[in-house]
C-alpha cells in the first residue's frame, strides 16, 4: 500500500500544512505560523530561492548566516557529486581519508599563525562544547582542575546545547533554560552602539576592556577560558565594536593565563571583510572555531583549530590525559570536501577582495538616509540597522512584508540585518535596497 502522505507537495499550501502537522520547526512558537505562515521552499539558485509555487526570494540572511556562494553552486555541487561516487563517510575514531587531511592542511595555512591541530565536530554548538571542554581539560592535564569557568561578552552567543548556552547571554533563553546551566559570568560587550555621546567606537572598547581586565585580576585562577565572537556579535543584533578589544582581550588573556577562544563560526569564512575576522586585530587565539559558512552553507560541519601547546598537553600514553569527545559524523568526507570546494571558490575568485566594492555599493544607497533608519553599520558582508517603528511585533511583520517584496529577511527585534550570500550582484544589492527601503516606510 503507498501511504498517501508519501506523495510529493503539489502546491504551497500543501506542503505548508503537511509542515506544520509533522515537522517541530527550530526557533519558532508553532502557534505564530497560524498568522504568519511557513515559507515552502521547492529550489535555490544563486542569492534566490524559489517556492512550490515558483515566486523568488532574495535569501538576504544567507540561510541562517551559512549560504557563501548562492543556493545549488554548480562547482560545490561538482565536487560533492565526485565525493559522493568515492566515499561518502568513515569513522575518523582510527580511520582517516584525503578530504579531511586536504582541509586541515589548509586551514592551518590560511588560519592566524600556530593554529595547526584541527578537530571537528557536526555544527557550530558542538565546536564550542569542544572548545570549551579542552580548555578545562588542559588546565586539568596541567594540573590546575580549579580552571574551569569560562567567561564571555554581554549578549553573547555561542550556541543552545547546554554547555555553549551556559556562555550565551541571551535572556530569553536563559529563562527558560537557567536552571540547567552553569552559571558563568559575562563582562561587558565593547557594542559601538553603547558608547557615551561623543565617545569613539574604539575609546569605548577600550574602556570595556578594562572592564575585562578587573575582571580577570579577580577571578583568573578559577577561569579556563574566555570566549568571544570577534567584531561582531550576531545575535545581539549585529552589534559591532572595535577591534582594539580583541587586540587588548588577547593581551590580557595572556597576561593572566586564560585562554582565549575566538567563536568565528558566524564571522569566519570572509563575512567580516577578512577571511577570518581575528585577522583585523593581528591576534591568534588559543582556539577558533568554525561552522556555518565553512561547507558554503552545503552540510554540517565545525572546526575547533589549536595551538600546538594544547596539543601536547593531551598527547600521553594515557588514554584519560586525551581529549575525549566525539560525534557520529566527525569529519563527514562530504562536508569535508564541500569546505575544499568552497575554499577552492576563495581562492579562484578573490572573494575577499570582489567584496570590499560590493560592501561600498550597498553603503552608498540611499536606505540608509531614512529617517527612520537607525545606526547604520557595516563590517564586511554584514549590514545592520535600527527601525523606529511603533509596531510591538515589528520583527514579524517586516519578515512578512519583505516576502511579499520578494526578500527573505530575518529582523531581530527592530534590528533589519543583511547578510547576503557573497555572489550578490549589484542588480540584486539594488533590490534588496529598494524594496528593504518600502518596507520601510510601510512599517515606520
Ligand atoms: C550559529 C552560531 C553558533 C551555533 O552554531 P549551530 O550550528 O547553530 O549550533 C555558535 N556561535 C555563533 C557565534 C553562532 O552564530
Amino acid at each position: 500500500m503507498i501511504y498517501p502522505m508519501l506523495k510529493p507537495a503539489t502546491s504551497n499550501a500543501d506542503l505548508l500544512l503537511r509542515s506544520l502537522s509533522s515537522v517541530w520547526h527550530p526557533c519558532s512558537q508553532m502557534k505564530h505560523y497560524s498568522d504568519f505562515p511557513l515559507v515552502p521552499i521547492k529550489r535555490g539558485k544563486g542569492v534566490w530561492l524559489y517556492d512550490c509555487d515558483g515566486k523568488r526570494y532574495l535569501d538576504a540572511v544567507s540561510s541562517w548566516w551559512v549560504n557563501l556562494f548562492g543556493h545549488c553552486n554548480p562547482r560545490i555541487n561538482a565536487a560533492l557529486q565526485d565525493q559522493l561516487e568515492t566515499l561518502e563517510h568513515v569513522m575518523l575514531a582510527g580511520f582517516s581519508h584525503e578530504p579531511v587531511v586536504q582541509l586541515s592542511e589548509r586551514l592551518r595555512a590560511l588560519a592566524p599563525a600556530g593554529l595547526g591541530h584541527c578537530f571537528y565536530g557536526s555544527d557550530g554548538a558542538s565546536a564550542v562544547e569542544i572548545s570549551l571542554k579542552m580548555s578545562a581539560h588542559y588546565w586539568r592535564n596541567q594540573g590546575h582542575p580549579e580552571k574551569s569557568q569560562f567567561l564571555s561578552l554581554q549578549n553573547s552567543y555561542h550556541g543552545e546545547t547546554l554547555g555553549a548556552l551556559s556562555v550565551t547571554d541571551v535572556a530569553l533563553f536563559r529563562e527558560a533554560y537557567g536552571p540547567l546551566l552553569r552559571q558563568q559570568a559575562c563582562v561587558p560587550s565593547p557594542d559601538s552602539r553603547k558608547a557615551a555621546p561623543g565617545e569613539s567606537a574604539e575609546a569605548y572598547a577600550l574602556r570595556c576592556a578594562e572592564s575585562l581586565e578587573l575582571h580577570l585580576q579577580q577571578h583568573h585562577a578559577q577561569l579556563a577560558a574566555f570566549i568571544i565572537e570577534p567584531l561582531v556579535q550576531g545575535a545581539a543584533g549585529m552589534a559591532m565594536y572595535h577591534p582594539v578589544y580583541l587586540t587588548r582581550a588577547k593581551a590580557l588573556c595572556e597576561e593572566y593565563g586564560v585562554h582565549l577562544i575566538a567563536d568565528e563560526i558566524a564571522v569566519g569564512m570572509g563575512r567580516t571583510g577578512t577571511l577570518f575576522a581575528c585577522e583585523q586585530a593581528n591576534i591568534s587565539p588559543d582556539f577558533l572555531c568554525l561552522s556555518k559558512g565553512i561547507t558554503g552553507g552545503y552540510l554540517p560541519l565545525s572546526v575547533v583549530m589549536t595551538l600546538e601547546t594544547i596539543y601536547q598537553a593531551f598527547y600521553d600514553n594515557e588514554l584519560a590525559r586525551g581529549f575525549l569527545h566525539s560525534h557520529s559524523y566527525t569529519g563527514n568526507p562530504l562536508a569535508c570536501r564541500a569546505a575544499l570546494a568552497t575554499l577552492d571558490i576563495f581562492e579562484q575568485d578573490n572573494v575577499v577582495e570582489a567584496n570590499r566594492d560590493k560592501a561600498i555599493l550597498l553603503n552608498s544607497m540611499d536606505l540608509r538616509a531614512h529617517p527612520a533608519v537607525r545606526n547604520w553599520r557595516n563590517t564586511g558582508m554584514i549590514w545592520a540597522f535600527e527601525v523606529d517603528s511603533p509596531h510591538r511585533d515589528f520583527s514579524r511583520r517586516c519578515a512578512a512584508l519583505a516576502l511579499q517584496h520578494e526578500l527573505l529577511l530575518r529582523p531581530m527585534g527592530n534590528t533589519v540585518y543583511f547578510m547576503p550570500p557573497y555572489v550578490i550582484n549589484e542588480q540584486e544589492m539594488q533590490l534588496l535596497a529598494c524594496n528593504t527601503l518600502k518596507i520601510i516606510e510601510a512599517l515606520a
